[in-house]
C-alpha cells in the first residue's frame, strides 16, 4: 500500500544554501528534495518498506521553462556546449514564455544566469527566504516554511 500523506515545505538546500523543497512521506519514510535554485535532487524511495534506495544529483543549475506544459530540467553535471545549444533553442522556442523562463548554471558555489530572469526569491539565502515567508504568511505552528518559487 502506498501512503500518500506527505508534508511539503521549504528547507535549506544542502548544496547551495538557498531554499529547496522537501516532500516528506513520514509514514513510508520516503523523502524527496528538489532545489529550483541550483538543481540539487535527492530521492529516498522504497518498494517494500524495508529496503531504501537513495538517488542524489549534485546540482549544477537548471532550466526553468514556462510554457503550456511547464518544465524544469535539473543538471547533474556541468553543462556541455551541446546542452547549452539545446537549452538555448528550447528557451527561444515559440511555446516558451521567455519572460518567465530562465537558464541557470551552478558551479563551484557560483550561480550564473545565462538566459531569462529568475524570480525574486531565487536570489535569497534560506534565512532571508524564511524571514520573508514569515512576514508574508505568519509563523507556522510547526515551524514549517512555506513553498514559493
Ligand atoms: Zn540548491
Amino acid at each position: 500500500m502506498i501512503d500518500m500523506t506527505s508534508v511539503m515545505c521549504s528547507i535549506e538546500c544542502p548544496n547551495c544554501g538557498r531554499s529547496a523543497i522537501e516532500d516528506n512521506y513520514y509514514k513510508s519514510e520516503e523523502k524527496y528534495i528538489y532545489c529550483y535554485r541550483c538543481g540539487y535532487l535527492y530521492k529516498r524511495m522504497t518498494k517494500d518498506g524495508v529496503n531504501f534506495q537513495v538517488d542524489k544529483n549534485k546540482g549544477y543549475g537548471h532550466l526553468s521553462k514556462k510554457s503550456g506544459e511547464g518544465k524544469a530540467v535539473f543538471f547533474n553535471s556541468q553543462m556541455t556546449i551541446d546542452q547549452l545549444g539545446e537549452y538555448t533553442n528550447e528557451f527561444y522556442s515559440e511555446n516558451t514564455s521567455q519572460e518567465k523562463s530562465y537558464l541557470i548554471t551552478y558551479e563551484d558555489g557560483v550561480f550564473r544566469c545565462l538566459l531569462g530572469t529568475p524570480t525574486d526569491n531565487f536570489h535569497l539565502s534560506f534565512e532571508e527566504f524564511k524571514e520573508k515567508m514569515i512576514k508574508k504568511y505568519g509563523e507556522d505552528e510547526f515551524g514549517l516554511v512555506p513553498i514559493e518559487v
